[in-house]
């Protein structure tokens, strides 16, 4: 039953029309996902993986089909609706880590709680709190130019977290960083995990994905392979050099 599945899809396609061209960038796409699943999408560019994200992410709907989030049919809401839902159900990583530059990472962390009319004394509790759970107590009122990469990565972690989403979504987030930094957030994201968070990463490096409990890969807009990995990649020892 729907109800037990924090994410239930069936049959979801998405056409993009481009001029007198259809594209079929989902073609049938089956999909449930529990709460507290680490899962890795995979598939080679173009397959469809921005397009399935963007939908689990609520910034856009299917052209076909049913995706039930958290016991709400979100496949066919209005922008607003959708907007709504996406704020509280959802947190995003990007690969570009997607940080205010002028603001604090203080102030970075507190935006989806404005948006959520969260009064500013508690905004201040929780963004607080959410940087000293990604070990970044002592760099709140540092901006992004003056973090290092893991450290924006960091900042932006805690501010997909904040407001306690049901699903963290991370596109690429170990892109923009180098090996011992991807290792060192990889390292989050099971802490992450462990405390009970969902998350559902996008990424191309096999490396990455092992570090996900169940491995789907998508070709040609459809679920090509969706597997449990029997051997995670859990806590890795690096150590970062900080300036
Ligand atoms: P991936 O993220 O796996 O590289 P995408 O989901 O971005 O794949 O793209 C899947 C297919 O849909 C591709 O053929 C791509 O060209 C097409 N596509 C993606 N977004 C759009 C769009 N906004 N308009 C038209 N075609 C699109
Ligand atoms: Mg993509």
């Amino acid at each position: 039953m729907s109800e037990h599945n924090l994410i239930s899809i069936s049959n979801i396609k998405k056409y993009y029309q481009v001029g007198s061209v259809v594209v079929k960038a989902l073609k049938g796409v089956d999909l449930k996902i529990n709460k507290n699943e680490y899962v890795a999408i995979m598939g080679p560019s173009g397959s469809g993986k921005s397009t399935l994200m963007n939908i689990l992410g609520c910034l856009d709907t299917p052209t076909d089909g049913t995706y039930i989030l958290n016991g709400t049919d979100v496949s066919k809401l209005t922008d607003d609706r959708l907007a709504e839902i996406r704020n509280k159900e959802i947190g995003f990583v990007f690969q570009t880590f997607n940080l205010l530059p002028r603001y604090t990472a203080l102030d970075n962390v507190m935006l989806p709680l404005i948006y959520a009319g969260v009064p500013k004394h508690e905004r201040i509790e929780m963004a607080k709190r959410a940087l000293e759970n990604v070990g970044l107590a002592d760099r709140m009122e540092h901006k992004p130019n003056e973090l290092s990469g893991g450290q924006r990565q960091r900042v932006a972690v805690a501010r997909a977290l904040v407001n306690s989403p049901s699903i963290i979504l991370a596109d690429e987030p170990t892109g923009n960083l180098d090996s011992k930094t991807s290792v060192d957030i990889m390292n989050l994201f099971e802490d992450i995990y462990e405390q009970g968070n969902t998350i559902i990463l996008v990424t191309h490096e096999e490396d990455i994905a092992r570090h996900a409990r169940r491995i789907i890969r998508l070709l040609d807009g459809m679920i090509e392979s969706d597997e449990i990995n029997p051997n995670p990649t859990l806590h890795q020892n690096v150590v970062i050099e900080e300036q």
